[in-house]
C-alpha cells in the first residue's frame, strides 16, 4: 500500500485547516495518535517557504502552514490599537458599571418593582470572564433585581455600553478592510499524507 498524499492545499481561515484534519482523521487506516498527527509548520513571509517546508515534513497526518506576505501599514496598526484600546475601554466600564462598584450606599432599590436590597447581595466585580447578562457570578446577583429580574443599571450606562459596541464595530470593520487591501492577511495551505500500511 504504501504512503498517499493529497496535493497542497490552501484555506483562508484556520478553522477550515483544523475542520478539514478532523474529517480526514476518521477515514485514515491504522490511525493511531503518534501515527497520524497534525503538525503547525509555523509562519512563513513567502508561499515557497511554506510549500518548502510542508513536503519537508514526511510523518503521516496533516501537516498546515501560514503565510503572511503583507506588511502591514501605519494606518493598519493604529486602526487596530484603536480597536485594542476601545475593547479594554469596554470590558473597564463593565467592570466599574456592574451594580455594587457604581453604588456606594448599604442598600440598593429597584425602580422597577420597588424592593430594596443590601448592596452585598450583589458581585463585587473586579475581573471580567463572564457575560455582563449572567443572572449570578460566585453565589452573587450581578445585575438584576433579585425579585423581578430588572437590570438594575441606569440608563446612561446602557448607553455608555452601546457607544462603545458602536466604535468597536468601526474599528473591526476598518481593520479587516485595511487588511484585505494591504493582503496584510494570513492564510493557509495544508497537506495530508498518510501511511495506508
Ligand atoms: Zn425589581
Amino acid at each position: 500500500m504504501g504512503w498517499t498524499s493529497s496535493g497542497i492545499e490552501k484555506a483562508t481561515d484556520k478553522r477550515e485547516v483544523l475542520s478539514c484534519w478532523d474529517d480526514t482523521y476518521d477515514s485514515l487506516p491504522n490511525r493511531t495518535s503518534d501515527s497520524n498527527s497534525l503538525r503547525f509548520l509555523g509562519s512563513f513571509s513567502s508561499e515557497a517557504e511554506a510549500k518548502k517546508a510542508i513536503n519537508n515534513y514526511d510523518i503521516s497526518g496533516m501537516a498546515y502552514a501560514e503565510v503572511n506576505t503583507g506588511k502591514e501599514s501605519a494606518k493598519l496598526r493604529d486602526a487596530k490599537e484603536l480597536l485594542s484600546k476601545e475593547s479594554s475601554k469596554l470590558k473597564s466600564f463593565k467592570i466599574s458599571s456592574s451594580v455594587y462598584n457604581s453604588h456606594n450606599g448599604k442598600t440598593i432599590g429597584c425602580t422597577d418593582c420597588g424592593s430594596s436590597f443590601p448592596r452585598d447581595y450583589f458581585y463585587k466585580n473586579d475581573s471580567y470572564n463572564y457575560s455582563e447578562f449572567d443572572e449570578f457570578v460566585d453565589g452573587k446577583y450581578l445585575n438584576t433585581c433579585p425579585i423581578c429580574g430588572h437590570d438594575l443599571r441606569s440608563k446612561t450606562t446602557f448607553e455608555r455600553i452601546e457607544g462603545y459596541r458602536k466604535n468597536i464595530q468601526k474599528y473591526t470593520d476598518r481593520v479587516n478592510s485595511l487588511m484585505e487591501t494591504e493582503k496584510a492577511k494570513p492564510y493557509y495551505l495544508y497537506k495530508i499524507h498518510a501511511y495506508l500500511g
